[in-house]
């Protein structure tokens, strides 16, 4: 019979797969139990979507079932979502535990789509998400998310309270403005209206806020993202040399203010047509994989173009929850599973 020493030493060969380390020294067993042939090996990671939980546990099967006398093993899974660094300069929010901007060079990729995509399948794999939008040109978040109500003052003292809808917390720069009312926004209006949204919102113990930042490099865009503590940035781009030219600017000026690019996804990458099932490349092929490749940056996954990405949206209920087990539903899911793992990744502080 094994004692709980014995079994923890051979689940200190366990690798965890993204980090490259064993998860007794990465803290992660958090209990193991030996009863009549049965053991049970609790073990905490570090984000609820984590894509290599199937891997992992397979992994802690493998090690501990060859041990004499075990006849079987299980695997519990916990999580908790580890805090993002502090960002030099910038003031974390309060019960935040990481900002994740979703970002696009230019209007019309989809960037709204993937942030409420991303933000709906976080919180369906249990994390607490809210979803903050920031787009000035077309806060749309709301629709997508299917709220139309306005937001009311929340019990605590100068604080609004958000609103809810598919278990994401939810605040938008539309409702601070009238839709009919074009406004022109300048650096300065948005950073106060965005630190308004992000200070004065009761978001209470969040892991992730996605944030829908507004397209483009302009003045505004600069001053929101300076003024936002971000873990990291999600980069949305479609296959197609144009929409690529006008990453690079992108790239840039993450590069130049210093914030992580978590990884680029490719939208409206092929529609695989209902009826012959043949692939048509719309927006060309492949262009954000490459570029991802050329600039050292993590690809996210490619999503392909979907005629039910278009009636979710509008109907106010993310495909990724609308239709979850279709190839557009399960790249959604992807993607925010190597989201959080991404997130996981660089909040890591390498054990000396
Ligand atoms: P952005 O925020 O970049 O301006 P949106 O997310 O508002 O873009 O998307 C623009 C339009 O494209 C919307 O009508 C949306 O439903 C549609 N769309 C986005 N991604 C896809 C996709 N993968 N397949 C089909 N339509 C999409």
């Amino acid at each position: 019979m094994p004692s709980i020493e014995e079994i923890r030493k051979v689940l200190s060969t366990v690798q965890e797969p993204e980090l490259h380390k064993d998860i007794v020294s990465l803290n992660m067993v958090k209990g193991i139990s030996f009863e009549n042939g049965k053991v049970d090996v609790a073990v905490e990671l570090t984000t609820p979507a984590c894509p290599l939980k199937d891997e992992i546990v397979r992994r802690v099967e493998e090690a501990v079932a060859p041990l004499p006398g075990v006849k079987s093993v299980h695997v519990e899974m916990t999580s908790r979502v580890a805090s993002s660094r502090a960002v030099s300069g910038k003031l974390p929010i309060e019960g935040i535990k990481n900002v994740v901007a979703v970002y696009a060079c230019k209007g019309g990729v989809g960037k709204s789509t993937v942030a409420t995509n991303l933000a709906a399948a976080l919180a369906a794999e249990g994390a607490s998400v809210g979803l903050l939008d920031a787009d000035i040109y077309g806060p749309n978040i709301p629709l997508m998310m299917g709220t139309h109500d306005r937001p009311q003052a929340s019990e605590k003292p100068d604080k609004m309270a958000p609103l809810l809808a598919h278990k994401v917390k939810i605040m938008s720069l539309g409702f601070l403005t009238d839709a009919n009312t074009p406004m022109i926004w300048r650096g300065p209006m948005v950073h106060s209206a965005v630190q308004q949204m992000l200070r004065e919102t009761d978001w209470g113990e969040l892991d992730y806020l996605v944030v829908d930042l507004p397209p483009g490099t302009g003045d505004a865009q600069l001053t929101l993202i300076q003024s936002v503590p971000l873990a990291g940035v999600v980069f949305v781009t479609t296959p197609q040399a144009v929409s690529l030219a006008d990453s690079v600017k992108g790239i840039q000026m993450f590069r130049k203010l210093d914030v992580p690019i978590l990884g680029i996804v490719e939208n409206m990458s092929g529609f695989q047509c209902p009826h012959c099932n043949t692939v048509t490349n719309i927006f060309s092929k492949d262009g954000g994989k490459e570029e991802a490749k050329d600039f050292g940056i993590p690809f996210l996954g490619a999503i392909p173009i979907d005629p039910q990405v278009v009636s979710s949206g509008d109907g106010g209920i993310p495909v990724v929850l609308q239709a979850p087990q279709s190839p557009v539903g399960q790249a959604f899911r992807r993607l925010a599973e190597w989201v959080a793992a991404n997130v996981s990744v660089s909040n890591f502080v390498p054990i000396p």
